[in-house]
């Protein structure tokens, strides 16, 4: 059937094994995006969970961007490449490496995106966030629920990692594969790679503590609960490394 096909194809992009290649670029973060991962990776918020929701979320959006570009672009127009993917959102549990893989195969992000999108505070829902900590009083104990009613988007990776891959791939012509690595503390380094798809796939190292989102059922239970209404195809597989 189609869905074993399909799986056929997950397995082929999610087992892909991208290659970093020459040097990586150390970056700091912005000194609000170091305060806000300081806040996450400290934080004893219990629906750490929501991380997932955000993760599809931001696969999600990267998947009708995609679908926004091909669809304006004028017929002779190429200014993107790869129109005829199919437009996923994969992801993958593997328990004895403590991995959660989540990976789309929609716009993707070219080298200033990374810095600008994942290096700086943009959105203004983490802005209110860093007010709303202050007004606080910028404690651990205060901060949860106030993480849980603003969300932290990417950056709630770091409440259940202690270490975020990203590979990426823009849809602009000519763009290289590049990996984004940070252990959520000060800085952040991106280097070229090879064998990146298009699109993006985080690579979530999770903290021992929170070993059970390398659990299929458990990302399972996760999505149903937050992620019911995901506008694209979302296939979940379990890794045996
Ligand atoms: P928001 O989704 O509210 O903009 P996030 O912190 O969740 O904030 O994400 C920050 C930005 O990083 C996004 O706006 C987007 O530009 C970029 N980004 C995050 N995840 C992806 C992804 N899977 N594909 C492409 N871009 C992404
Ligand atoms: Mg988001």
């Amino acid at each position: 059937s189609a869905n074993v096909e399909d799986k056929g194809r997950f397995h082929t992009i999610i087992r892909q094994t991208e290659k970093p290649v020459g040097e990586a670029d150390k970056h700091e973060f912005q000194a609000e995006t170091r305060m806000l991962l300081d806040i996450v990776a400290r934080s004893l918020y219990s629906e750490n969970e929501v991380f997932v929701r955000e993760l599809i979320s931001n696969a999600s959006d990267a998947l009708e961007k995609f679908r926004y570009t091909v669809h304006t672009a004028g017929e002779n127009e190429k200014n993107f490449e790869g129109a005829d993917r199919p437009l996923e959102i994969h992801i993958a549990t593997d328990k004895q490496s403590m991995q959660l893989t989540i990976q789309d195969t929609g716009i993707g992000m070219t080298r200033e995106e990374l810095v600008n999108n994942l290096g700086m505070i943009a959105r203004s829902g983490s802005k209110q966030f860093l007010e709303q900590i202050k007004e606080a009083g910028g404690g651990v104990e205060n901060s949860s629920n106030i993480i849980g009613q603003f969300g932290v988007g990417f950056y709630s990776a770091f409440m259940v990692a202690d270490k975020v891959e990203v590979f990426t791939k823009s849809s602009k012509v000519d763009s290289q594969g590049l990996r984004w690595s940070s252990d959520g503390s000060g800085s952040y380094e991106i280097q070229e790679a090879d064998g990146v798809a298009h699109g993006t796939k985080i690579v979530i190292h999770l903290k021992t503590e929170c070993r059970e989102y390398a659990d299929e059922d458990r990302i399972r239970a996760v999505i149903k609960k937050y992620s019911n209404f995901v506008g694209s195809p979302l296939r979940v597989i379990a890794l045996k490394s």
